[in-house]
Parts: C-alpha cells; structure tokens; sequence
C-alpha cells in the first residue's frame, strides 16, 4: 500500500507537489515527472467544485475539481439537483481502491 493509499484509508487526502516546480504531482508520484526531485504532501483542505455530472438509477456522479488542481470522479449527495459550479465538501476512504464522495454545501 502507498503512503497515499494509506492516508485515504484514513480518510486524508493528501496533495502530492513538487516543491522546486511548485506545482501539484497528479497521480502522486515520489519523483517529480519534470525536475527529477523528491516530491512533499500536504493535507487537502477537501473542498471543490461540479465540473460535470450525471443521474444514475437515484444517485449523482460527477467530476469534481478538488481547490488543489485535481480532478476526481465520485458519487454527489444533495438535496436537490446538483449544479455545475456548486460548492461541494469530498469524503476519501480506501478498499482495494479509492473512493471519492461529495457532499453539496449550503444545501
Ligand atoms: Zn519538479
């Protein structure tokens, strides 16, 4: 299991950027793809926006880009009709892969 892996786990979702290109490394990687250093993590603040999403049988799922720069697919709990744009708050868990969840805000 990876270190990211096993902060997902935990329901952390850690941002994996190079310090030297200062700039977000997405899928994580111990080496920056561009200068060759070792990257550093840091904790999402796990805030982000609908990009896209559809209707599934009765549950929502979307494409998300997470404050940090990353997109990410899961599932989207509101109330109401999602919107593109709206505020959402990400969940992380980890079972033999990872799961992404997101909660509309102010709904
Ligand atoms: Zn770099």
């Amino acid at each position: 299991m990876t270190f990211f892996e096993e902060q997902l786990e935990q329901g952390i979702f850690q941002i994996c950027y190079c310090g030297n290109c200062n700039d977000t490394i997405w899928p994580p990687n111990e080496i920056c793809h561009t200068c060759n250093n070792k990257t550093n993590w840091k904790k999402s603040a796990n805030f982000g926006k609908i990009l896209e999403f559809s209707k599934k049988e009765s549950l929502y799922f979307g494409l998300i880009e997470i404050d940090e720069g990353i997109r990410v697919l899961g599932e989207i709990t509101s109330k109401s009709i999602p919107e593109v744009g709206q505020s959402v708050r990400m969940s992380v868990s980890f079972d033999s892969k990872p799961h992404y969840s997101f909660i509309v805000e102010n709904n």
